[in-house]
């Protein structure tokens, strides 16, 4: 009998965790080396939100990903593993006619959404937003929760450690040893293209953590509210866009930002803010096989969470159906 491949997983955000899982449900053997260090997919609260950003812009496969997506959270809390959510809708209000025009051209028919009018909210709006779009498939998760439900459902072996190179077959360890494998898959985020030295575009941002949830379901236009495990959240991946990595931060600068734009969005008078979380993205989305013969999965952007999980299936079946052959 053939020995069941073996990948080598470089990351456990949410891309590396989701290419362990289906590749480990595909009946593979996975080992994951994972520094646990400046994680993005730890952001307390994730939206998963098909209608994005002030274009509205839906991104290809979008309600395919946001449903495998919950379908995964399902089989985690099936499994036992209960993850933080709510499958609540996301309210999208938007500022004038002209944006619902650009919304209402992106949006997919396919895609379940209501239009409602400033009284018609299941959220309390700032008044001045004529119209939201409400999407009720939409919702939020404790996005550290997932990745790690994922990764230990997995079954993968998990190595603490920061990989120092890698090639199409193996990984060298920080301290010198050399794990082989069949395929070696590449989902070190935004730290990992930092530390590997690859050019990237790079985005900070923040989140507030609340002592309550201070709209009872996501709330999203340029800075976004939601429910998080304990309390809510008010947060976005807001600074200005950088060619590295940087130690991400909160300038005074950008907490005035941030809770101006939440003013916009909703009364936060009487929440109390007990906590921060910040952030890096890597934007410019990158899957498949590179010349170098090692798969990548990356560049995620504010989409980890909606594409993560459908992308790592495609990426998990393509590298093994390549050993297959
Ligand atoms: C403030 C903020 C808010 C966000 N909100 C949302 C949201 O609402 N909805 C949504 O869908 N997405 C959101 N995102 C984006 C989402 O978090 C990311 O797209 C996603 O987490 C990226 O996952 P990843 O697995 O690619 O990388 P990461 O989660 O960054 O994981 C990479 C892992 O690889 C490890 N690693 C890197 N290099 C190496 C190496 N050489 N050796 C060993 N380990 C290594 C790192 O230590 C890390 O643990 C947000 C991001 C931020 C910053």
């Amino acid at each position: 009998m053939r020995a069941a491949p073996h990948l080598l997983v470089i990351g456990g955000g949410v891309a590396g965790a989701s290419v362990a899982w289906f590749a480990g449900q595909a009946g593979a053997r996975v080992t994951v080396v994972d520094a646990g260090q400046h994680a993005a997919s730890h952001v307390p609260s994730a939206l998963v939100n098909p209608v994005r950003g002030q274009s509205g812009q839906v991104a290809r496969g979008a309600l395919e990903g946001m449903r495998l997506t919950w379908a995964l959270v399902d089989t985690l809390e099936k499994a036992g593993i209960g993850v933080p959510h709510g499958q609540t809708g996301v309210l999208r209000p938007v500022p004038d006619d002209r944006t619902r025009q650009k919304f209402g051209r992106n949006l997919p028919p396919d895609l379940p959404h209501t239009w409602l009018g400033p009284d018609q909210s299941p959220a309390p709006l700032t008044p001045g937003w004529p119209h939201a779009l409400w999407l009720p498939e939409g919702g939020w998760l404790d996005g550290a929760a997932f990745t790690a439900a994922l990764l230990a459902l997995a079954g993968a072996d998990v190595v603490r450690a920061r990989a120092q190179t890698w090639d199409a077959r193996s990984v060298t360890l920080e301290n010198g040893e050399v794990l082989c494998g069949d395929a070696v898959v590449w989902c070190g985020g935004s730290v990992g293209a930092a530390w590997a030295g690859e050019p990237g575009t790079h985005r900070a941002g923040t989140l507030l953590t609340l002592d309550r949830a201070v709209a009872g379901v996501p709330v999203s236009f340029g800075a976004y509210l939601a429910p998080a495990r304990t309390g809510g959240v008010l947060g976005a991946t807001f600074e200005a866009p950088t060619a590295t990595w940087r130690e991400p931060a909160l300038p005074a600068a950008s907490l005035r930002w941030l809770l101006g734009r939440a003013d916009a969005l909703t009364d936060l008078s009487g929440a109390q803010v007990t906590g921060r979380w910040s952030g890096t993205r890597l934007s410019g989305l990158v899957t498949g096989r590179g010349a170098d013969g090692v798969w990548r999965l990356g560049g995620l952007g504010s989409k980890g969470f909606l594409l993560g999980p459908l992308l790592a299936r495609h990426v998990a079946g393509d590298v093994l159906a390549g050993l297959r052959v």
